[in-house]
């Protein structure tokens, strides 16, 4: 099993790691700043910078280096499922979308909108892509990274143009709209519970998420008072998530909730009950009333000066 995994400017897709994982580390990192992007998983990672984006080019490219390699795994994420259809095509295999789990012997593929699961047997040979945020990261080891090898392969030999005509041509990228963004691919996330006092607090949410380019999350108690959609919900029965930064308003932490958080690299926490779980889990703690802090940030990011220091300073 081998991972394909899409980079662009070094940064490592959402669920990147996580289709590495699923095929025991062995992986090919395509794009620009690949090596960069490598750093974050361990394994044997074979590198190639191939420059912008180009997935019916990359496709052709890759034919070569994956003929031998039966299953091979995408992460679902927005270029991913670009490239995984038309690696499919080159290769000539089926493709599995949207799968949860792919071993030599099954695929188990979300289907309903991720309320059924199907199991399919296994063909011979076939390319999957895997969603972000349901398998998780093996831990990262010192024995794993030592044992790491990354092989950087020339990209002379990789077409810029698809012979085909497949690639569409770029006019502009654009950032994503953090307030509709997937929560799963979301690396910022802004959360509210039961702590806050009314429907309002979500708009006020919504702001200060575009504040500090982050979605909005809730948990179940807020969503089934409808005040945000159920698709906000993080959790064991809502989204699985892994942000980098996680910021809870007056979340108490059930483990229904925590369990679909991932692993933040920083947590911030905002609630009156300075035991409960949420703030044992925070890095940075803060016993206060949440909707009153919250009004307090929204007025203090809305000053210029404010928010051009948060910008340079929240890479989380
Ligand atoms: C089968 C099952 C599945 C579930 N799935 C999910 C799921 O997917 N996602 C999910 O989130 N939950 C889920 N739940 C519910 C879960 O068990 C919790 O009930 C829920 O997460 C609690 O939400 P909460 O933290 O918003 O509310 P509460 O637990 O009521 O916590 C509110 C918190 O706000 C604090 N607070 C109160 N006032 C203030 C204030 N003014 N300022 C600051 N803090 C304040 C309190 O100290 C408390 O910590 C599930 C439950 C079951 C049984």
């Amino acid at each position: 099993m081998l991972a394909v995994i899409p980079v662009r400017d070094g940064i490592l897709p959402a669920g990147g790691a996580e289709a590495a994982c699923e095929c025991y580390g062995r992986a090919v990192l395509i794009g620009s700043g690949t090596v960069a992007a490598a750093a974050s998983i361990a394994g044997e990672l074979r590198c190639i910078e191939a420059g912008a984006f180009s997935p019916g080019a990359w496709a052709h490219a890759l034919d070569p280096i994956l003929t031998a390699e039966p299953i091979v795994v995408l992460p679902s994420s927005a270029d991913g499922r670009d490239l995984a259809p038309r690696l499919a095509a080159v290769l000539d295999r089926p493709l599995f979308a949207g799968a949860i789990k792919v071993t030599e012997r099954e695929v188990v593929v979300a289907r309903d909108g991720g309320l059924t699961m199907h199991t399919v047997v296994a063909p011979e040979r076939f390319v999957a892509t895997l969603q972000v945020g349901v398998r998780g990261v093996d831990p990262v080891t010192s024995e794993a990274t030592a044992a790491t090898s990354v092989e950087l392969l020339t990209s002379e030999t990789m077409p810029t143009q698809d012979a085909a005509g497949a690639d569409a041509g770029v006019v502009e990228v654009l950032g994503p709209d953090v307030a509709s963004i997937d929560l799963a691919e979301a690396t910022r996330i802004v959360a509210g519970g039961a702590g806050l006092d009314g429907s309002g607090r979500f708009d006020q949410l919504a702001k200060l998420g575009e504040l500090l380019g982050a979605s909005v999350g809730a948990t179940r108690v807020i969503t089934d008072r409808g005040w945000i959609g159920h698709e906000r919900q993080i959790g064991t029965t809502g989204v699985v998530v892994d942000p980098r930064l996680y910021l809870a308003f007056g979340i108490s932490g059930a483990v229904q909730h925590t369990s679909g958080l991932g692993d933040p690299e920083h947590i911030i926490s905002i609630n009156l009950d300075a035991h409960c779980p949420m703030m044992q889990l925070a890095d940075l703690a803060v016993v206060a009333d949440a909707n009153e802090l919250l009004d307090e940030l929204i007025d203090l990011l809305a000053t210029p000066a404010i928010t051009r220091i948060t910008m340079v300073d929240t890479d989380g």
